[in-house]
């Protein structure tokens, strides 16, 4: 089945006493038992809801995998799957990551005795250089937050099996819509799903899936044990959003590329990034791997003012964190999403005093341009 089947279907109960077409919420903390020593299959929502249940199975099929959870955020899902390790482990990480996981690796897990080290995850020889005695894992950004370098993951995965190396996949940005990454070998994913699965700004939460029926029972033993949950309002409006994922992302991606072709033309913008142009180093295996480019674009204005210029003067693309929700968002990494990276690190990636994130979302294209392209001019005649 193909994806937009499988996304519009989730929660759909094929067996059900009212014929319901969507899950209801449930909501309940607990469940009676029929008697002593038997059960419904559900004990307490914090094991197992049956609306978080069908969220997982529709995120666990999206993907392809055996199994799926659903979390309270995306820090909550990566948190949970951090405690598969344990002291002395060391894991090899996309350097140009989101600063929150940065924050929970650095300054939570590192006092736990985990290291990480940091390589551009785009370069295979990198990858394979830094693979150490003690390497368990290698977590990747499939589409790297915010400066969009592709990641080969079939090429990843290949170092992975040599190692025997954890391939962890934080698909975010792609979404399984564009990039399926159990087809070219990983062994989890993991998504904000906050951004493009739950698709409308107004949820946070959380989503993994795993293809290893054996790994899945560690992951659930974790999220049970961890406890950070989805609950059962949340899960519900994820499904609603998740249902027309392909038809959002389809427009997004229209939309961004539009907008990139417009910016790279425009005489205030300097470096771009979109794999969706063809100068992209990431173009051609984006082509080859990925049903699309997604619909993030970073770019850098030519004087530092600007940033405040754009930050205050966008109408319709409003100035705010997160991402790939039906509104376009702007946002200012260097101080928003990625200050808890130290200074000369986000100088070297290029995350600089320059450099705006669009989110670009589902309005009309020649609306978010005519947008962008007022906040420029005000600025030249401010
Ligand atoms: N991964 C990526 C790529 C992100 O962009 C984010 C948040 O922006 C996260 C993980 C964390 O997700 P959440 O904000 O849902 O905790």
């Amino acid at each position: 089945m193909k994806v937009a089947t499988t996304a519009a279907h989730i929660g759909l109960e094929r067996v059900s006493r009212t014929g319901a077409v969507t899950v209801p919420i449930y909501q309940t903390a607990t469940f009676r038992h029929p008697a002593l020593g038997q059960s419904t299959g559900y004990d307490y929502s914090r094991s197992g809801n049956p609306t978080r249940q069908a969220l997982e199975e529709g995120i666990a099929a999206l993907e392809g995998g055996c199994r799926g959870f659903a979390y309270a955020s995306g820090m909550a899902a990566i948190t949970s799957l951090m405690f598969l390790f344990r002291q002395g482990d060391h894991l090899i990480v996309t350097e140009d990551l989101y600063g929150g996981s940065y924050r929970l690796f650095e300054k939570i897990f590192l006092q736990f005795g985990l290291s990480f080290s940091y390589v551009d995850t785009s370069d295979l020889a990198a990858v394979r250089e830094a693979v150490r005695p003690n390497t368990r894992a290698l977590f990747v950004e499939s589409l790297t937050n915010p400066l969009l370098k592709v990641a080969d993951i079939e090429g990843l995965s290949a170092i992975c099996k040599e190692h025997d190396l954890l391939h962890i996949v934080d698909n975010t940005f792609l979404t399984p819509y564009l990039l399926r990454p159990f087809d070219q070998g990983a062994d989890i994913t993991i998504y904000s799903g906050s951004k493009y699965l739950a698709g409308h700004n107004d949820t946070v939460c959380g989503l993994v899936a795993v293809k290893d029926p054996e790994l899945a029972e560690r992951v659930y033993f974790h999220q049970n044990g961890v406890g950070a949950v989805l609950g059962p309002q949340d899960s519900w409006l994820t499904i609603r959003g998740m249902k027309t994922l392909t038809l959002r992302m389809d427009r997004q991606q229209e939309n961004a590329q539009a907008i990139a072709e417009w910016l790279s033309k425009h005489p205030q913008v300097g470096k771009i990034y979109y794999p969706g142009l063809p100068d992209h180093p990431g173009h051609d295996l984006m082509k080859r791997s990925c049903k699309g480019f997604g619909a993030m674009i970073a770019f850098e204005v030519k004087r530092p003012e600007q940033i405040n210029q754009l930050l205050m003067k966008t109408k319709l693309i409003s100035f705010a964190e997160s991402l790939g929700g039906v509104e376009s968002l702007i946002t200012f990494p260097q101080v928003q999403t990625h200050a808890d990276i130290e200074p000369e690190t986000l100088e070297r990636l290029g995350i600089n005093n320059l450099l705006l994130r669009l989110s670009v979302g589902i309005e009309d294209k020649d609306d978010l341009i005519a947008d962008l392209a007022q906040a420029f001019e005000e600025g030249e005649h401010a």
